[in-house]
């Protein structure tokens, strides 16, 4: 993303590597311009525009946003990308690989993706069982007797693990309501291991759950229906099986959201400040910036202070930080990670303007200010919030971080 122009809002898959803003709020149709640039969401103070966004799409996606650098007329032409691959070329090899559904990011064995996904245990311990060729199906177990193996529901076919769970017409129906119907082909012919990774590592979200959450309580109730329909006479499958399904996916996301599973990638904040070579206060800012890395978070204190210290004209900055890996690498230490930050690329544009800059590593304990002012942002609003003079609260830790080395700047979060 560059200049925004010619990257649809709504339709390119530009804030998720396989999915558009369209597809992650489900075709909603209350979407007002289809065709809008990704440019057309940027308001007069080249900051997104939140108050638009919100009317059609959730939080959670505004989170994602955020983390992207809205695009302006000086960053040049949109440049497009290759998701597949990781330098963003087309090649064949990677074509090929995405096809067969082999992509890096699928590598995880499905094992592993089983045992990690964000669902209650008996769930996960069904997928298990599942990918295992464990359960007692019928198909099975008349391996072992005289058992009619046909499917207890349409009595047409055998009942395999991929006849049961996927299927017969009566979960078939359930999965089209959710499936989107240029996936069902794949859907519906992957084996089965490929089946439950693709399905455990898709992206996707519907009604703001994720959509490895709804796999997994979808299988778990089809085995508890089929069940009491083979013990039960007069038990049938609920009239309106997605709806039980979400009702449950529902309740189940809010008792996951008590505790954030992954802490590495949370909603996150950056704050720092500028000071005069007596480690006076000049200006702070603090601003919220969504769901980042920590790392990433850092970047972005790094970058608002120094677009900050670039408004004020300053000639020569002294960037202090305690990431130290940053600082290595503003110092010319080579770092694949960094290298190909979006944010890290924005700082250098920065650096390389016509002013001295120098690097600088920040012990945690004498960068209490620039850490103050980051939490403080958690409850604040999406824009940049510049700081005329200091919170009362941090009077004493200017003072005594000014105590230390601390030249000019104090930049971090
Ligand atoms: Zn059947």
């Amino acid at each position: 993303m560059a200049d925004g122009a010619t990257i649809k809002f709504w339709e390119d898959c530009w804030v998720a590597d396989d999915s558009s803003i369209k597809v992650l709020i489900n075709n909603d149709s209350r979407i007002p311009t289809p065709s809008s640039c990704a440019l057309e969401f940027v308001d007069s103070n080249q900051c997104w525009d939140i108050r638009r966004m919100m009317q059609v799409i959730s939080e959670e996606i505004i989170n994602k946003i955020m983390e992207i650098h809205p695009p302006s007329d000086t960053h040049g032409p949109d440049t497009p990308v290759w998701c597949p691959d990781q330098n963003g070329k087309f090649s064949i090899k990677s074509a090929y690989m995405c096809i067969r559904s082999l992509a890096d990011k699928e590598a995880m064995p499905v094992w592993s993706k089983i045992w990690k996904c964000q669902a209650f245990q008996a769930g996960r311990f069904l997928l298990w069982r599942l990918a295992h060729d464990s359960l007692p199906t019928r198909a099975r177990t008349a391996r072992w007797g005289n058992n009619d193996p046909r499917c207890v529901w349409c009595k047409n076919f055998r009942e395999t693990n991929t006849h049961l769970f996927r299927e017969c017409f009566k979960v078939a129906r359930i999965w089209r309501r959710f499936i989107n119907p240029k996936d069902y082909a794949f859907f519906f012919n992957l084996p089965l291991k490929d089946w439950i990774a693709w399905n455990l590592g898709s992206g996707k979200v519907f009604c703001n759950i994720p959509w490895p959450t709804i796999f997994t309580i979808t299988i778990y109730l089809i085995w508890q229906w089929r069940n009491k329909s083979l013990k039960e006479i007069d038990f049938s499958v609920p009239f309106d099986p997605e709806r039980l399904i979400l009702c449950f996916a529902k309740s189940h996301v809010r008792a996951w959201s008590v505790v954030d599973p992954n802490p590495n990638h949370t909603v996150n904040r950056c704050g720092g400040l500028i000071r005069d070579e007596d480690g006076s206060w000049i200006q702070g800012f603090k601003k919220r910036i969504g769901i980042a890395t920590p790392l990433t978070a850092e970047l972005w204190g790094i970058f608002y202070g120094l677009s900050l210290a670039s408004s004020i004209k300053a000639s020569r900055v002294e960037i202090e930080s305690d990431s130290s890996m940053i600082i290595k690498h503003l110092n010319n230490v080579p770092c694949n990670d960094l290298e190909d930050n979006h944010v890290m690329k924005k700082i250098k544009e920065l650096i390389s303007r016509d002013w001295e800059t120098s690097f600088s590593f920040i012990p945690s304990k004498l960068n209490r200010c620039a850490d103050y002012l980051a939490k403080e942002s958690l409850s604040d609003n999406w824009n940049l919030d510049i700081l005329v003079s200091p919170p009362s609260c941090i009077g004493s830790f200017i003072r005594e971080d000014a105590s230390g080395l601390i030249p000019l700047s104090d930049l971090g979060g």
